[in-house]
């Protein structure tokens, strides 16, 4: 099939670990290099947000990258967005309209791409799959007024959720918060994300360490809700371990970053200074070597659409200490392959390390069932098998154009 995927402000060529660059643009590239092996062929459309970008690139992976101008031709943060949406979904409709390459498909990635795609899909008739990624109503819960979020959003999602042929859900707390918004279960398919194994697994170079010294690796980017804070006031109560933290901008950049400040400055103030390493955002090839050089991963977000970064460290053979939140509590089978704890609970947190960290047998099972469950469940292969599926049964209904689903 041809597979438009459009991913407005997450392109899969974009550096991560910076504040809007992050599991999405993973997601995107890893599902579109999987789906061209199943024979596929896709088309990433992403927002031309630096005037230095040609109109396409044609990727190493088999797929192409399309630069849509919507927009200035710089970086706009994705909240500021929304204006420039009608300008995507029509470049895309007239695009399609003029033929040579005419998806049979077009999976939108998070709401504000699904706003475009329905936009262009009504005047073409493509039908439509949406995953959002991530949820208005979630976020809001979590950060209220420092949400900044377009207003209408959550109003916005709710439509869409109609609108589309199809919503991908990745885990059953999205299902739950989906069904409250009044999306039918019966417009759902679960296909939960994968992970790239031939990039992560347990065999192959680890970052320096101090081997007398237990790490604790955190990573994510930077961000109040990924837990950092939380990860260090549990560590006082974690004698002698060393916690890593991977993400934000690049090391040279740092010290600019008001968030990494605030971290430093907690670290400071908890006497944890000497045991707190900010390492700044890593190109993704370098990600394997930091999960391999921990004896524990931790993932303490206070909510977490998905979460990526635990399955990285389980495909590398790294037991992970999770929040119980979204994604993570379906991923990290609690007792099993690591350990789920409340979110924004420092004192479970520092428990559940102290008591992983002294227990090396436990750490081993853990490691072993993760990656067993890894092998079975999360590969990019099954998840492009699946979507396969899903694209063929919404091509079969149909859709002719201008008919206002
Ligand atoms: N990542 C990276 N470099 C970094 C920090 C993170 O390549 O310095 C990658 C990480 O390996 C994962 C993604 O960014 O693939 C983060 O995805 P996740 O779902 O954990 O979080 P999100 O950013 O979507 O909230």
């Amino acid at each position: 099939m041809r597979v438009a995927m459009i991913s407005e402000h997450a392109s899969p060529l974009a550096v991560l670990g910076e504040e809007d660059a992050g599991g999405q643009n993973t997601h995107v590239a890893e599902l579109a290099a999987a789906l061209v092996v199943e024979g596929h062929e896709v088309r990433v459309y992403t927002r031309r947000d630096s005037a230095a970008l040609p109109e396409s690139v044609s990727t190493a992976d088999g797929y192409q990258v399309w630069h849509v101008p919507a927009g200035p031709a710089r970086r706009v943060p994705k909240d500021a967005l929304l204006p420039y949406l009608g300008e995507f979904g029509t470049w895309l409709a007239d695009t399609w309209r003029r033929g040579g390459w005419t998806p049979d498909v077009a999976h939108a990635h998070f709401w504000m791409s699904g706003l475009a795609t329905v936009h262009a899909s009504r005047r073409t008739g493509v039908p439509t799959v949406l995953t959002y990624h991530a949820l208005g109503t979630v976020k809001q819960r979590h950060q209220g007024s420092r949400d900044t979020s377009p207003p209408g959003r959550i109003g916005y999602e709710r439509a869409l959720g109609r609108a589309v042929d199809r919503v991908v859900v990745q885990c059953e707390d999205e299902v739950r918060e989906l069904v409250r918004m009044g999306v039918p279960r019966s417009r759902m398919a679960m296909v939960p994300s994968g992970v790239n194994q031939e990039v992560f697994h347990p065999d192959g170079p680890a970052a320096p360490r101090d081997p007398a010294r237990p790490r604790i690796l955190t990573v994510g980017r930077m961000v109040e809700r990924k837990g950092f804070l939380e990860v260090v006031r549990a560590l006082p109560a974690v004698p002698d371990a060393e916690c890593v933290v991977v993400g934000g901008p690049p090391a040279d950049l740092l010290a600019a970053d008001t968030f990494a400040r605030r971290l430093s400055a907690l670290a400071e103030s908890c006497g944890v200074a000497d045991r707190v390493r900010l390492v700044g955002g890593v190109p993704r090839e370098e990600m394997a070597a930091w999960y391999r050089s921990a004896d524990v991963l931790v993932a303490a977000p206070w909510y977490e659409p998905f979460g990526l970064t635990p399955l990285e460290g389980m495909a590398c053979g790294v037991p992970v200490i999770g929040t119980d939140v979204g994604g993570i509590a379906d991923t990290v089978v609690d007792g099993l392959t690591g350990d789920l704890v409340p979110p924004r609970d420092p004192r479970a947190l520092s428990t559940a390390i102290r008591r992983l960290l002294a227990d090396k047998v436990r750490r081993f099972a853990y490691a072993t069932a993760a990656l067993d469950r890894i092998r079975c469940q999360y590969s990019w292969k099954r998840c492009a098998e699946q979507l396969g599926s899903v694209y063929a049964a919404v091509t079969a209904i149909g859709r002719p154009v201008g008919v206002v689903a």
